[in-house]
């Protein structure tokens, strides 16, 4: 877990599926994921929300708990999602940054992310381990999803 992993709308790089992909590189096995390095080292935020926030977009705000109107609507839609098919707030992460501090937030991820079998990273995006279970991924249809 990587305090420059966590993006300004409070979701953490490291358990995305196209973070874990490219780190994994699975298209090497025949995955077929997209690839991301990260929200910040990108220099740009996930176009959802992007495309509707000029404080991210001027960079502004280093999270959006600086803003004075988070979590502003287009980022509650998004952490509505999240929460009821990801297992994750970035809403909840954001407040623990705000309240505990960053490394008191990578100490929870890093416990509830970790793969019992490997030690590795399991995704957020559906409950796989991207390190040692790439033979359930290849057998997924539905990429993003945990309940198959
Ligand atoms: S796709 Fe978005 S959430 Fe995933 S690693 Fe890239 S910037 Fe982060
Ligand atoms: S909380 Fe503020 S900075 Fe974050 S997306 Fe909403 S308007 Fe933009
Ligand atoms: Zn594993």
């Amino acid at each position: 877990m990587d305090e420059s992993l966590l993006a300004p709308c409070g979701m953490n790089c490291a358990v995305c599926s196209a973070y874990l992909a490219k780190a994994n590189a699975v298209k090497d096995k025949g995955l077929r994921y997209p690839y991301c390095s990260g929200c910040r080292a990108r220099n740009k935020q996930c176009a959802f929300l992007k495309k509707r926030c000029p404080r991210l977009l001027q960079g502004k705000v280093q999270f959006c708990f600086e803003c004075p109107t988070f979590p502003c609507a287009t980022l509650q839609k998004l952490d509505a999602r999240y929460r009821s098919r990801y297992h994750m707030s970035m809403v909840e992460n954001l407040r623990t940054i705000q309240m505990q501090g960053v490394k008191r937030l990578l100490a929870q991820e890093k416990k509830k992310w970790r793969c019992p079998h490997c030690g590795g990273t399991i995704c957020c995006h559906n409950g796989l381990c991207f390190s040692c279970q790439q033979d359930a991924l290849k057998k997924r249809t539905q990429r993003y999803r945990w309940d198959e």
